[in-house]
């Protein structure tokens, strides 16, 4: 067995997960010292992010703050696409440079993930920084036997790899027959795919010992991973979409150049919309931005974390809607704890005994093995609403002790999965930060009979208003 090598931890629990590549659920193989290396398909930077992208990207971060939380360190790079079809596509239609599309879609991007609160990954390397380390790669396949010129370009030949629709878990001729029949016949199987596009005008290109042109999208992953995380890594993630061809595809040139590359295959499931994929050319989808308007980013976290990672899912208004009821439940539960914490007999609180006999280590271990088992967030997180309505429930019998460290410990499994910053995520109507903002000017120069009026006008839009030193807090009022 390939992983002979590797030591399986036993530390807080062995964690398992779904590969692709074996579909099946299986222990992750690293060893005991070993930073963990996690790789992902990113963005291609040609527009606006939509519900899907935002999907794929609470997916891995969710997954990367746990497997810190487990103690373990992670490297994680994921790829920004910063030259592609669609991007020189949508450019030349709109008769501006490329670059600056890329440029301006990726702080757009960044800007986004902010919003869902997915921290950026210690690597985002960009496409185009990789063009010579690309063609060193196509020059090494060439070498090789693996790869052919065509009038249009470099194309490798995936025919000669035995294992090639391992992830699809589909063999060659099996694939074969169901290929679309290339445009191209000058092709040795419509299976094979372009390494590099020979230059064509109206595009950008790079000289190249194959002449001018760009690297084929499906080099990009395979150079960057292995230049950032090595030939030999543990984590490989992306879309259910990017499955085949993209990864297959990765993995024909990693093996074909002897690179061991991911020891695992990753897949989330997509958001789909009436039974179908939510995507850009199918024109079925919401950009993030758009959902902010009407919904809270924390509200789609807690949606995902939700749901099964792997499984596709639908978001509809009712859904988010739900999402938000149940993150300001564990906002009402976050702030009565602060009170708790700020009231004058806390200190005495934290001598006295719990009265309910709630073992928390014990739901903390549940917690864990569920996450564990292939990050059932799902489980996961219904554990953690039913431990918040136990710990209310103490709340309101005056066992402070117990409720308080049971709501401590959801409020802070919430906070590792990224629902943070847990008071202050309530989306708020604009209407009312207007009126925020002319209240502190009318307090500032003290007057008090205008900033008690526009205080009613803010409660009239469903706030409670708090006066702190910062100006004016807003709380959502059920
Ligand atoms: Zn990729």
């Amino acid at each position: 067995m390939l992983f002979c090598d590797y030591v399986w931890i036993y530390g807080v629990g062995v964690i398992k997960l779904f590969d692709t590549a074996i579909s099946d659920t299986v222990p992750m193989v690293f060893s005991p010292d070993e930073t963990i290396g996690m790789y992902v398909c990113g963005a291609t930077v040609y527009g606006p992010p939509h519900v899907g992208h935002g999907r794929f990207a609470l997916v891995y971060d969710i997954l990367w703050r746990y497997l810190e939380y487990s103690g373990y360190k992670v490297i994680f790079a994921s790829n920004v696409t910063d030259i592609d079809d669609k991007i020189i596509d949508r450019a030349n239609r709109e008769g501006r440079s490329w670059r600056s599309l890329a440029a301006e879609s990726e702080e757009q991007w960044w800007r986004n993930m902010e919003l869902l609160n997915v921290r950026k990954p210690h690597h985002t390397p960009h496409a185009t920084d990789y063009i010579d380390q690309m063609i060193e790669s196509i020059v090494k396949l060439e070498e090789k036997g693996y790869a052919y010129r065509l009038d249009d370009g470099v194309y490798m030949e995936v025919g000669r790899l035995s294992s090639y629709g391992l992830l699809a878990h589909q063999n060659l001729d099996t694939l074969r027959s169901g290929a679309r029949v290339s445009v191209d016949q000058s092709k040795h199987s419509p299976l094979d795919f372009a390494l590099w596009k020979a230059a064509k005008p109206g595009e950008p290109t790079w000289g190249s010992p194959f002449g001018a042109g760009r690297p084929g999208w499906h080099t990009e992953c395979v150079v960057m991973a292995s230049s950032l995380l090595g030939d030999d890594f543990v984590l490989h993630g992306g879309g259910l979409d990017l499955c085949f061809p993209h990864h297959e595809n990765e993995r024909a040139q990693a093996q074909a150049l002897s690179i061991n590359f991911a020891r695992h295959w990753i897949h989330n499931g997509l958001v789909e919309v009436g039974g179908q994929k939510m995507s850009k050319s199918l024109g079925n989808y919401i950009t993030l931005e758009e959902m902010f308007h009407e919904h809270n980013p924390s509200a789609y976290r807690l949606l995902v974390l939700q749901s099964s990672y792997r499984s596709p899912i639908e978001v509809t208004a009712d859904l988010m809607n739900d999402a938000e009821k149940a993150l300001e439940r564990i906002n009402a539960l976050s702030r009565r704890l602060d009170d708790i914490q700020n009231s004058t007999s806390y200190d005495d609180l934290q001598l006295s005994e719990a009265m309910s006999g709630i073992d928390i280590d014990e739901k903390r271990h549940n917690f864990v093995n569920m996450m564990d088992d292939d990050f059932n967030t799902s489980s996961a997180t219904a554990l953690l609403f039913t431990s918040l309505r136990q710990a209310n429930t103490l709340l309101d019998h005056h066992d402070v002790v117990s409720g308080y460290r049971l709501g401590k410990f959801v409020v802070e499994a919430f906070i590792m999965l990224g629902i943070g910053n847990l008071a202050s995520t309530e989306a708020i109507d604009p209407k009312a930060l207007a009126i925020v903002e002319a209240r502190d000017a009318a307090r500032l120069s003290r007057d008090f009979a205008k900033a008690d009026e526009l205080k009613s006008q803010i409660e009239l839009l469903g706030y409670r208003v708090e006066d702190s030193t910062d100006g004016t807090k807003l709380r959502k009022i059920n």
